[in-house]
This record gives C-alpha cells, sequence and structure tokens, in this order.
C-alpha cells in the first residue's frame, strides 16, 4: 500500500489512506498498518491471526512542510493464540510509533536533539514542539545517553577546574561575643575535569569543592585511563593537588600560569590601596594619580605601549615619595615575575629560569612589602608544580573556556534546581565539536554559512 502521501509522510509501518483539512486548517492524516511485523505478540514474538478489536490512536507528530499535523491512527487488537504466552491480547506496535507512547520516535527524537545538540532549552525545545517541560526533559535525557560516549575518552592532559553553582546564601547567626557574624548558608560548587590536549572538552563534573570527590570521579576510570593522564593542570588550589598526587600518583601536576599572573596583579593592587589609605587617610579617588592608573599597572609591560609605559612611570615617581615608591617597588617586582612566566612554552634552559626567579625573589625582598613577601611565598610553596608549567608549556587555559560555556547554559536556562541535570546540560553544551556538530562562529570569516559553489 504505498501512495505519494505515504512516501511524502515517511513514517515507517504506516500509509496514509486520506487526508482530512478540519475547520481548524490542521490537516487530520488517517493511518493504517502496512507493517506484518506489527501483528506479531510482543510477549513472544508469534505471529497472530485472530483479530480481537479495531483500535482508533492520535499520536503526535513533526510539523509535515511546517504545518501542524493531527494522526488517526486505525489499527487493530489481535488475540494471542500460543498456549503458552500470558498475553491474552495486544495492540499493534511500531518502532516509529511505540506502545502506549504519545508521540512519535521521531518527534521525541527531535525534541531531545533540539537540546543536546542544537543548544535549545529545555523549556524552548518544549515550547517549539509544543510538549510540557517533563515530556521534553526526558526526551533530552535519553539524546544525551545517546549522543554522549559511554567511556571517558583516552586524555594525556588532563585540567581541574571549579565552577560556582548558583549564588552563595548567607543568614545572620549569634556570633561568639553574642554580635550578629555571616554564616555560609549554601555554596554549591561543580569540578569539572577537561581534555586539554584531544579536544574531547569536558569529561565529567563532580559536586562540592573537595579532595574526596575529586579523587572518586578519578577512581571510578579504568585503570589504563588513570594511566594514561601525563600531566593535570590546575590552579594554586590544595584540594585539587591532594586530589591528583592520590589518585594519579604518577602524573605531572602543574599550576597553571595565569592564576600566578592573577595573584602577582593582586598583590600589586593590594599595595596600591594600602598606601594610599595609610598616607591620605582615604579611598583613592579621582585627582589621585595612582587610582587612575590600576588598569596599567596590572597590565604587562611587555604588552604595553612605550607611550603609556614611560609616563606611567614618570607618574609614579611624581607621586609623594611614601605613595609612589611602594607601588612601583611592587609594580617592578610582579614584572620580574611576568619575565619568569613568559619563558612558558619557550623551551628555556635551566640558567635563564634559575636567573629570572632569583631576580623576582630578590626584588621581592628587597622591597620590604607585606603583600609580596606572601607573594614569593606562595611562589616558592607552588614552585614545583610553576617550573613544570614553563617547561611543558601546559596551560589550564581550555578548562576556563570550558567554564564559560558552562556558566553560559546556565544563564541560559536561568539557572538549575537539578545539579544532575545541569551537569548533562553542560556535557551536551561543551562537547559539541567532539560529537562533530560545527562550533558556532559568531565572527570572523566564516561567521555567514558559505553559498555553495554552483
Ligand atoms: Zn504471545
Amino acid at each position: 500500500m504505498s501512495n505519494d502521501t505515504t512516501r511524502l509522510f515517511g513514517l515507517n509501518g504506516v500509509a496514509v489512506v486520506g487526508v482530512e483539512v478540519a475547520d481548524d486548517d490542521i490537516p487530520m492524516l488517517a493511518l493504517v498498518t502496512c507493517d506484518e511485523q506489527a501483528r506479531c505478540c510482543p510477549g513472544c514474538g508469534v505471529r497472530s491471526e485472530r483479530p480481537h478489536s479495531w483500535v482508533c490512536t492520535r499520536p503526535r507528530d513533526l510539523p509535515v512542510a511546517g504545518r501542524r499535523t493531527g494522526l488517526a491512527w486505525t489499527k487493530r487488537r489481535w488475540r494471542c493464540l500460543n498456549q503458552q504466552c500470558r498475553r491474552m491480547t495486544f495492540t499493534e506496535s511500531l518502532p516509529g510509533i511505540p506502545p502506549r507512547s504519545r508521540l512519535t520516535s521521531r518527534l521525541r527524537t527531535s525534541i531531545g536533539e533540539a537540546v543536546a545538540n542544537g543548544r535549545r532549552t529545555v523549556v524552548q525545545s518544549a515550547r517549539d514542539h509544543e510538549v510540557s517541560w517533563p515530556v521534553a526533559n526526558a526526551a533530552f535525557t535519553t539524546a544525551a545517553q545517546a549522543a554522549l560516549p559511554k567511556d571517558t575518552p583516552p586524555v594525556t592532559h588532563l585540567g581541574i577546574d571549579e565552577t560556582r553553582r548558583g549564588k552563595a546564601k548567607f543568614r545572620l547567626v549569634e556570633g561568639p561575643d553574642g554580635g550578629e557574624v555571616w554564616e555560609v548558608v549554601a555554596d554549591r560548587w561543580h569540578v569539572g575535569l577537561v581534555d586539554l590536549s584531544g579536544g574531547a572538552g569536558l569529561l565529567g563534573q563532580v559536586e562540592g569543592h573537595t579532595a574526596a570527590s575529586v579523587s572518586s570521579w578519578i577512581d571510578k576510570q579504568s585503570a589504563l585511563w588513570r594511566a594514561g593522564v601525563q600531566v593535570v593542570a590546575i590552579d594554586m588550589c590544595t584540594v585539587f593537588k591532594a586530589a591528583v598526587r592520590d589518585s594519579l600518583p604518577h602524573a605531572r601536576l602543574v599550576v597553571d600560569r595565569f592564576h600566578v599572573a592573577q595573584l602577582a596583579n593582586a598583590a600589586v593592587t593590594e599595595v596600591r590601596r594600602r598606601v594610599t589609605v595609610q598616607h591620605r587617610g582615604r579611598r583613592g579617588r579621582k585627582g589621585n594619580r595612582e587610582w587612575e592608573l590600576p588598569n596599567r599597572l596590572t597590565r604587562s609591560a611587555a604588552r604595553m605601549h612605550a607611550d603609556h609605559l614611560d609616563p606611567m612611570v614618570a607618574d609614579l615617581k611624581a607621586l609623594p615619595k611614601q605613595i609612589g615608591e611602594p607601588i612601583l617597588a611592587a609594580w617592578n617586582c610582579k614584572e620580574d615575575l611576568m619575565d619568569l612566566l613568559a619563558l612558558h612554552g619557550t623551551n628555556p634552559d635551566r640558567t635563564t629560569i634559575c636567573r629570572l626567579l632569583t631576580a623576582f625573589y630578590e626584588s621581592a625582598a628587597a622591597s620590604g612589602l607585606p603583600e609580596l613577601e606572601r607573594l614569593a611565598t606562595t611562589v616558592s610553596t607552588w614552585w614545583p608544580q610553576i617550573l613544570a608549567a614553563i617547561t611543558t608549556g601546559v596551560t589550564n587555559a581550555a578548562s576556563e573556556g570550558i567554564n564559560r560555556a558552562i556558566k553560559t547554559d546556565a544563564r541560559c536556562a536561568y539557572g538549575y534546581r537539578n545539579p544532575v541535570n545541569q551537569r548533562r546540560r553542560a556535557r551536551c553544551a561543551t562537547t559539541r565539536r567532539a560529537r562533530g556538530h560545527p562550533a558556532t562562529r559568531t565572527s570572523g570569516r566564516h561567521a555567514q554559512p558559505r553559498k555553495p559553489s554552483i
């Protein structure tokens, strides 16, 4: 039973025997079964010969040619004549329209893939397909399970980084001295594990910012996967360090250089604020040159134009001595550290590294500023890992990029109540390219789809 309408409709196992357009302009398609397999009992698989009755179901389907379309499938209920089978009767069902399902399989797949691969939110996919949120979310869960790899892809360079889940919540409680103090009620974190070298994106996330939770994720992976990890990149966080030491003792630990530079800039800002308050008796304001310079002070001198660099140093020297001198000393010390970090990935020799490290320690010691002393102590504590970053050239930048995608996804969803849903959505959003979906380009030469050449 094949006709043009059936071929156009294209749902395997049913034939279109009539189309009626109702008053509300919705075409109603009358369907009949044309698949012999539908007559086989789902309990025992034996083909039935004795009909029981007629049934009509109205499954929902994708729009046809952009128009919402109704289906009326007239199908049979059959008796199962197999003596061993416990099933008395059954209705016809097809892979495209499963039993008891009010949606066709292709509609359910479309709803799920719009979220898993098309970056729609569950709410928007539900609206587009005119179904409820739970139906859309269930369809997405099924699509995600099918799309995501069953086993964690092998990686050589692993990145670990945390993202905050929602906002921290506080409440006022009675303090030990009778006063009121703020207590953290909820501060929820996700720790993401990222493939830095193979492009597989986010491998997984664990709830809670603890060494135990990170270790438990790593320990769940196969021994082969763990043995394959050579380098682990982290920020300066003792929690991750402990987890890696426990679960991947053979891997080389690397501290991302961005976080070291960030600490150095924070130290310069602290010095600037402290000396301003100490010597002016108030915060900086317009007209105080040191207050107007923060962006230039925290920029690397190597990336600054001489037209900006020389006047900045001159401005600092022109300030009152108690303010200008410590800021200039902190800035010089920060620049010494930046010179050291600039060796990153250039395959430097030990002598150069030692010379620049010594220069940094000496300038930190010579400045006599507590902020720089603390910075030097931190660098000294993490030196083996910073050195590993400089010599291997590995950064955790990919983790930071993944975090941006996770946060964008959370904003589009207006936050998540259910962390399991959030992890599933984050995993889909950050592995699209690895799963063969083209990257979203919003700028550059190929921002618009290219016209096919004729
Ligand atoms: Zn049967």
